[in-house]
């Protein structure tokens, strides 16, 4: 019988036939995948023909149909409902795909057909999308190191060895640590925590094997612990052993590694032919320069300064009031904002909860998409995955647009998180293909399933990265939808939040289960002032941590990175009870991997576009401003990365994005 991962799929909209798919088809099917691409690759390598814009780069946009069925369908049953024959496979994929994928940019006979593709490139008459491809392709070789030779070459190979190695070091390190310490508790020492911390604890003693309930350093625990305990030498004791991650001495210390890291880092860019490995990394981003990086970030810092320094006092005078005189410590700052919350905030979560039905909020995501840009949805019954599964298919004027697929509830297969995914990407070349994209989420299950606050806010995200795929109008795959760079892609999804907050979208479909009335002015007005309690400190953490990632990377790369740290945090003045929200030697985001390495202030510059394009609406009219709607989808939701991200805001909003609007929404304006 032949594998159905590779053959032409004859179902509605072409939809993997789930169904006659068993996990043992995967691992052959994989293999001949690669070596169908593998042929494909060689083919286009040693070609004799005169290189040109079709032979080369269209050829290199035609898809491999074998190996993106197989990962399609691999990727989205691996992620959302595994199994140990599926981790098993993951695990052995993984490295043969990286393998795979980076043996074809260190092709040195398909770089020298890319660069003489490139080289033409004045005289070729190309479209603007044609020239962004060109310039991605040849730029994605260069970057991979396809140009360098000899010594150089050798020398890239182990200084990109040498970093995997560190970075796996870095976070098994990290992992140590965290598992290492933990803290006995007596029965007095529970004094005045929840009861869910209390079991918490109680479960983390039995797992260690102890008669005691128990601190450890995980996250679940830690943090409330540090938000409700009244005792202050406890507190003490845990922030620090959470603050001294990765720097406790001995074999797990990570300080020595960043450091190595941060100068391999810069030889890597160098060898690359750039100043630093911030130019290095910024140049695929939107913000593209370390100095519009820290223009962002120092714009917001000032003002986030400000809101901590006054909420500090806030919090000490609280303190004193409960007899303990001096400075407000790092220790201290969860507890008495916590307190300050519940007395400020009385938001009752189990009372909202019955007005955020999850039927009702997807019809709300659907409702809202349907005035922006015209879309519909009817309900698709196809087979999938997972029974809980449901699809859709999306038209707009009768027109078929895409499929949409939700997957909404939590269960043991799939993991933690929300995503979006494309089974199918939309693309016209090298024929028509519509978009089959998937919303993963891990919702509580219910009759009827309700939400929290954070799902509903997490339905619109995801929805909006959906309809950054499906509303996607390119000709080429490579820059279809969502393939846009990482301060670009989080636009869509974290604008898409906004309608959520919209009143009149509220009214009509935040209706409570049992009773049917729309939720109350009172619980909105609640529930958004909730949202951005404690901002200045949520956003002096994070401001600081994006500026050492950036000081890092930004010039010669530092001998002594704690001494760096400590310059840069003295430099902007960080106040003496708030600490880095990732110090250096757990700072996982950018000493793990590549990732966010001189790309962490990328959260925050999504977070100002977001206020900044939703301001649009709002000054044009409201939130189903027609025209803004229009230039959303045209600038921005169909446009995927044809061109640079910068123009295509530019062409948005008339003008680059400024810090007001988030600083409003953030509550951290100056009034
Ligand atoms: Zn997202």
């Amino acid at each position: 019988m032949p594998n159905p991962l590779l053959s032409r799929w004859d179902t509605p909209f072409e939809i993997a036939p789930f169904a006659s798919i068993s996990d043992a088809d995967f691992a052959p099917a994989l293999e001949q995948a690669l070596a169908v691409h593998n042929e494909q690759i060689e083919a286009l390598a040693n070609s004799t023909e005169p290189p040109g814009f079709a032979n080369v780069i269209e050829a290199l946009e035609t898809p491999c149909r074998e190996l993106e069925q197989v990962l399609g369908v691999f990727f989205t049953v691996a992620g959302a409902d595994s199994n140990p024959k599926r981790q098993e496979l993951q695990r052995e994929f993984s490295p043969k795909l990286a393998a795979h994928f980076s043996a074809i940019t260190a092709n040195k006979a398909l770089f020298a057909r890319v660069r003489a593709v490139w080289d033409q490139r004045g005289t070729l008459d190309l479209t603007a999308e044609q020239q962004r491809v060109l310039m991605l392709t040849f730029r994605g070789f260069v970057r991979g190191g396809a140009a360098l030779e000899g010594r150089a070459d050798t020398r890239m190979q182990e200084i990109k060895g040498r970093l995997a190695t560190l970075g796996t070091q870095f976070t098994q390190n990290l992992l140590a640590d965290e598992r290492g310490w933990f803290l006995e508790l007596s029965e007095d020492d529970l004094e005045g925590l929840p009861d869910f911390v209390i079991s918490a604890a109680r479960a983390a003693g039995q797992e260690l094997g102890k008669d005691t309930p128990v601190l450890t350093l995980s996250r679940s625990l830690i943090t409330p612990f540090l938000q409700f305990s009244p005792r202050r030498d406890l507190r003490r004791k845990a922030f620090n052993a959470w603050a001294a991650r990765g720097a406790n001495g001995g074999e797990t210390d990570n300080r020595a590694i960043a450091a190595e890291i941060l100068q391999l880092r810069e030889e890597r860019a160098r060898l690359l032919g750039y100043e630093n490995f911030a130019a290095y990394k910024l140049e695929t981003e939107m913000a593209k320069t370390p100095e519009a990086v820290r223009g962002l970030l120092m714009d917001v810092w000032e003002a986030a300064k400000a809101q901590a320094d006054a909420d500090a006092e806030v919090l000490t005078e609280m303190m004193q009031a409960d007899g303990i005189n001096g400075d407000l410590e790092p220790w201290d700052w969860r507890y008495y904002a916590a307190r300050r919350r519940a007395a400020e905030h009385d938001l009752d979560e189990a009372a909202l909860k019955p007005y955020l039905q999850l039927d009702r909020m997807i019809e709300a995501s659907f409702a809202c998409a349907n005035r922006l840009f015209g879309l519909e949805f009817a309900p698709l019954d196809v087979p999938l995955y997972h029974p809980d599964c449901r699809a859709w298919e999306v038209t707009r004027d009768g027109q078929h647009v895409a499929v949409f697929i939700g997957d909404y509830f939590a269960r043991g297969s799939k993991r933690s998180g929300a995503w979006c995914s494309a089974m199918r990407q939309q693309a016209k070349f090298p024929e028509t293909q519509a978009p089959v994209v998937i919303n993963v989420c891990n919702f509580a299950k219910g009759n009827p399933a309700l939400l929290s606050w954070d799902d509903a806010r997490t339905l619109f995200h995801e929805f909006g990265h959906a309809l950054h795929q499906m509303l996607s109008n390119v000709t080429y795959e490579s820059i279809s939808g969502t393939s846009v760079a990482r301060d670009f892609v989080e636009l869509p999804s974290q604008l898409y939040e906004h309608w959520l907050e919209v009143p009149e979208v509220l009214q009509e479909f935040a209706t409570h289960a049992e009773t049917g009335r729309p939720m109350p002015k009172e619980m909105l007005d609640k529930v958004l002032g909730a949202a951005n309690f404690d901002m200045g400190f949520q956003t002096v953490e994070y401001v600081a941590s994006a500026l050492v990632d950036l000081a890092f990377h930004d010039g010669a790369a530092p001998a002594d990175p704690m001494a760096k740290q400590a310059e840069v945090l003295a430099g902007i003045g960080m106040p003496r009870a708030i600490v880095m929200r990732h110090a250096t030697p757990h700072f996982a985001h950018v000493f793990s991997g590549d990732g966010y390495s001189s790309g962490y202030y990328s959260y925050m510059w999504s977070e100002v576009m977001d206020a900044d394009a939703f301001a649009a609406f709002e000054e044009a009219g409201g939130a189903f401003d027609t025209e803004r709607a229009r230039a959303l989808e045209e600038h921005i939701l169909s446009a995927g990365g044809s061109a640079d991200p910068a123009e295509l805001y530019t062409a948005f909003r008339g003008r680059l994005p400024g810090v007001d609007a988030l600083l409003k929404g953030r509550g951290l304006a100056a009034e």
